[in-house]
């Protein structure tokens, strides 16, 4: 393995806010008590900048602005071309300021800058594909010939709580920003903790576009304490929740209260699946980044491998041997592949289990902190083969670079091994045999399947796990779907059967 450059001399960028506040009803705030949290760079450990730590009462406050947007404002009514204008603007601003966010996201959650540069663009394409998706919408109208006409009018529903994760936090903010504000709601968003940085750039880029004030409005703090109020909230009617499941569960049982709407995207162990016929160049080429990219930091990684036995142990090597060239270092670096994990608590975590795999599997590669990167949250690309299906690394998210491979004899076991963890986001099947692709992708339980290839998503599909990974599907008409009401309006065309109650001329006649 590689180090670029050394953590002493990482990279801090120009103009770097010291502190960070609440957005709400178009002005910055601090919270009503003055509450603030730390936040720290992934290389240094130091804190850089303050954050605003929201309450009940800031909730309070961000919900209020975001309800009187809603019943009383403006951008509910809009058509859906005013609105898409408007989201085409959001959309130039976040291109031309592709360097700057790449800069902060990097900065602030360790990413390689090369893969922070990718996440604005796909921000960007997210406020665009909801831009083009409303104005091409159209809702069911059905004809009962010569009695009646239905038809679905979609409304938006209120107020969004929108909670995000810290990998990939902006790109991920805009997959639930762009829907939600595309359909006419109003947003609070609680964005992660640890990673608060990025997301403080909305508010001018949404200024600047034309959103009307009250209609974006973040408030920072600990999920405990802000995400709690905001899932709590009688005036929040929708949380979209994308994290960790056993938070997804938390958030399950708190929202069930006002009976919200929940969309829920959680986490992964996601199984690749090489068979002896696939093409292994490029299987290994995208097992590597499958796992690797995103600093392992990523929900869909394809962190199980499985390989059947013929070629078992050319793969092992090979993929070894690449996982250890695999270039980690400072994430500002270019030249880095494998940057440093968001936070030292996440940091111990990963390295826990890098621990507890070399007791459950046979180490191929990395193993813990590279050598030249004494300081930062750097664990080095990890791999660990002959991985029994009941290890924890098997059957837990470790949400870093660290990967168990595992042969298989034939089909049947491929099938059983892939299954067998509570999750259900993503499979990744590499063979050349069409049938075998197919029946193979059908018994799959995950919600995404990827058929040689790795992660490359057409945002018209289906997003979202089954099992542990998730709850609903959103991507495409389907967001569309959570973030609005279908109400039927049914009309009657002519005179209606209707049985006629209380007009026997008798009644205690029909009663003895
Ligand atoms: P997390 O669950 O710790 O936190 C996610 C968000 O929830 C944060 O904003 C946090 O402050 C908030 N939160 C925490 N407790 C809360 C509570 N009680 N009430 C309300 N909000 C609360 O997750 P994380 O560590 O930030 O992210 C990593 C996880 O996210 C991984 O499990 C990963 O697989 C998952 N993830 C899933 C997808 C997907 O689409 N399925 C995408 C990205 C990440």
């Amino acid at each position: 393995m590689t180090s670029t450059v050394p953590a002493s001399t990482h990279y801090i960028p120009e103009n770097l806010p010291s502190h960070l506040q609440h957005y709400i009803n178009g002005h910055f705030v601090d919270s009503v008590g003055g509450g603030t949290f730390d936040v720290l760079d992934p290389v240094s450990n130091t804190n850089y900048a303050t954050a605003a730590a929201g309450q009940q009462e800031d909730i309070d406050l961000a919900v209020a602005a975001a309800r009187e947007a809603f019943v009383n404002g403006p951008w509910p009514q809009m058509k859906p071309r005013e609105r898409a204008r408007i989201l085409n603007r959001i959309a130039d601003a976040v291109e031309a300021q592709e360097v700057r966010l790449a800069d902060l996201e990097s900065f602030d959650t360790g990413l390689p800058i090369t893969q922070a540069k990718g996440q604005a663009l796909r921000a960007a394409e997210n406020f665009r594909f909801f831009a083009d998706l409303i104005v091409a919408q159209f809702d069911d109208a059905m004809k009962v010939p010569g009695s009646q006409i239905n038809y679905v009018n979609r409304k938006p529903i209120g107020v969004a709580g929108l909670i995000t994760p810290w990998n990939t936090p902006f790109m991920l903010e805009s997959w639930k920003l762009a829907p939600a504000l595309a359909t006419g709601n109003t947003v609070v968003l609680k964005p992660a903790e640890f990673t608060p940085l990025s997301a403080s750039l909305w508010a001018q880029i949404f200024k600047d576009a034309g959103l009307p004030d009250g209609v974006f409005n973040l408030v920072n703090g600990l999920g405990e304490e802000a995400g709690d109020a905001l899932v709590k909230h009688a005036d929040v009617p929708l949380i979209s929740f994308t994290g960790e499941t056993t938070t997804g569960q938390t958030i399950f049982r708190n929202a069930a209260a006002h009976l919200k709407g929940l969309s829920m995207e959680l986490g992964g162990k996601s199984p690749c699946v090489v068979f002896a016929d696939a093409d292994l160049d490029a299987a290994i080429d995208s097992a590597l980044f499958g796992v690797f990219s995103l600093n392992g930091e990523r929900c869909t990684a394809g962190s199980r491998i499985l390989v059947e036995r013929a070629i078992y142990d050319d793969f092992c090597d090979r993929y070894a041997a690449r996982a250890k060239a695999i270039v980690v270092g400072d994430p500002h670096d270019p030249k880095t592949e494998v940057g440093a994990l968001v936070h030292p608590e996440h940091f111990d975590k990963v390295a826990s289990y890098v621990e507890i795999g070399k007791s459950e599997g046979r180490l191929l590669a990395g193993g813990g902190r590279p050598e030249h990167l004494p300081e930062g949250n750097y664990i080095a690309p990890t791999v660990f083969a002959d991985v029994a299906p009941n290890a924890r690394i098997f059957q837990e998210e470790i949400f870093g670079p660290v990967v168990s491979i595992t042969p298989f004899e034939d089909d049947d076991e491929a099938l059983a091994l892939a299954n067998n963890t509570k999750y259900g986001l993503a499979a990744y099947i590499w063979t050349q045999n069409l049938t075998r692709a197919h029946t193979f992708s059908h018994n799959m339980q995950a919600g995404m399947v990827w058929l040689n290839s790795h992660n490359v998503r057409d945002l018209r599909t289906p997003f979202g796990g089954v099992k542990a990974s998730g709850l609903g599907h959103e991507g495409g008409y389907r967001s569309i779907d959570f973030y609005t009401d279908q109400q039927a309006v049914h009309i009657s065309l002519g005179a209606v059967h209707t049985p006629k109650f209380g007009s026997i001329a008798d009644p205690s006649a029909v009663r003895r």
